[in-house]
């Protein structure tokens, strides 16, 4: 059976070419870039390369690129460095619906002493700003706020916001981890001090991030060691993974270039125009027109969604479901409660994000075979007999 991959805001599928651009650094180039002898240095020159590519993307220059582990790690030193770097502030700026990479980071500062405002969003997934920004502070160390949510897709002004707080002292942080590759970004038409960024989002292998620093911004490392990526994250370099990133980065900066995604968005379009049709009591959540292009999630009313996620996989239909049930928990996911999306659609809310290998003709056999699923599935259920009942009155 084919897999039919809509998931891809959860990991994306390694690029051919990203591949092939890797494996030479996994087998005869295996030199360390911090050697004195050219078998080293030519690595060096590769990941100098990479470290070009990755800036280009997001119109940054190379030194202000520090290459982490994962979106997490970069995550995670941001909003460390802020705080250490600012140590007369205590407050911290985030909203309700980050991922849980950076939000996780808030109980264990909240214990140390640093009091967190979590901005609300509306029904539509768009941040509170006039709440944001009444409760910025002389005492605020730092703003972090995700650029594009990985479950609604839901984009916040992060351009806007920059702006409206740069000059105050304040450290501005964007998760941007589903957000680079997927929209064009110019850093520099922002005041962002701080991005973190994720290779597996963007067709490189897992195992590889990115921490954009912007030149000025008081910064203090999270791995101290050796001098490498200029101190601000020692460590001898994962240098195929570097490689992979900056061929990734190349590749999404021409794609972007191309199209700009607009054929993902048009595949998207036909896939939530068809589900929404076929399928009654069927609704989007988040805002539908501040959106990522490759991301929708779908809420079927009076289904639960892992059931509805392992009759599409009996297609080979890979998605996501609106439940923290990674946590082992079938609570509906926070990003749809801080929505205030009702209990009966959060619970059978599905996330399907696409990416450049998505085809016609796989939308084609998830519009085919969504709507029996739900109607079997709603068939069993006492609610949607008793909401069947309720609304024939
Ligand atoms: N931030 C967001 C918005 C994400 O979607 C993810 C991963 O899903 C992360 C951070 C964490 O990235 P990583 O898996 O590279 O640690």
């Amino acid at each position: 059976m084919n897999v039919i991959y809509l998931d891809n805001n959860a990991t994306t599928k390694v690029a051919p070419e990203v591949v092939d651009a890797m494996l030479p650094y996994l087998s005869e180039y295996y030199g360390n870039p911090s050697s004195m002898h050219s078998f080293g240095g030519d690595v060096a020159e590769k990941i100098k390369e990479a470290r070009e590519n990755v800036a280009n993307l997001i119109g940054a220059t190379a030194d202000e690129i520090v290459f982490t582990s994962c979106g997490t790690e970069s995550d995670s030193t941001a909003i460390r460095a802020a705080v250490e770097s600012n140590p007369d502030r205590k407050h911290i700026v985030t909203s309700r619906v980050e991922h849980p990479a950076v939000k996780n980071l808030y109980e264990t500062l909240s214990k140390k002493g640093y009091r967190v405002t979590f901005v609300p969003v509306d029904g539509q997934g768009n941040l509170d700003l006039d709440y944001l920004y009444s409760n910025l502070s002389n005492d605020t160390a730092v703003v972090s706020l995700m650029w594009a949510n990985n479950e609604t897709g839901v984009i916040f002004p992060i351009e806007e916001i920059s702006q409206k707080i740069k000059d105050r002292g304040i450290v501005f942080h964007t998760d941007a981890v589903q957000a680079v590759g997927k929209l064009p970004i110019d850093i520099n038409e922002t005041g962002v001090d701080l991005l973190s960024l994720s290779g597996h989002k963007l067709h490189a292998p897992k195992g590889i991030g990115v921490l954009y620093i912007r030149k000025g911004t008081k910064f203090s490392p999270f791995m101290i060691g050796g001098h490498q990526e200029r101190g601000r994250r020692g460590g001898t370099e994962n240098v195929a993974s570097i490689v992979a990133l900056g061929k990734a980065a190349e590749l999404a900066q021409k794609h972007l270039d191309e199209d700009g995604y607009a054929h993902i968005g048009q595949l998207r379009d036909k896939l939530e125009a068809a589900l929404l049709t076929r399928i009654s009591h069927s609704m989007v959540n988040g805002d539908r027109e501040h959106r990522l292009l490759n991301t929708t999630s779908i809420a079927y009313e009076y289904v639960v969604g892992e059931a509805v996620l392992l009759m599409m996989n009996e297609h080979g239909i890979c998605a996501s479901s609106g439940s923290a049930c990674t946590s082992g928990s079938l609570e509906p996911s926070h990003v749809l409660r801080a929505m205030g999306v009702p209990f009966t659609a959060a619970h059978g809310s599905i996330r399907y994000s696409l990416s450049r290998y998505t085809t016609a003709e796989e939308i084609d056999v998830v519009i085919e075979k969504t709507p029996p699923i739900i109607e079997r599935l709603r068939s069993m259920s006492p609610f949607w007999k008793e909401a069947v009942k309720l609304a024939a009155v």
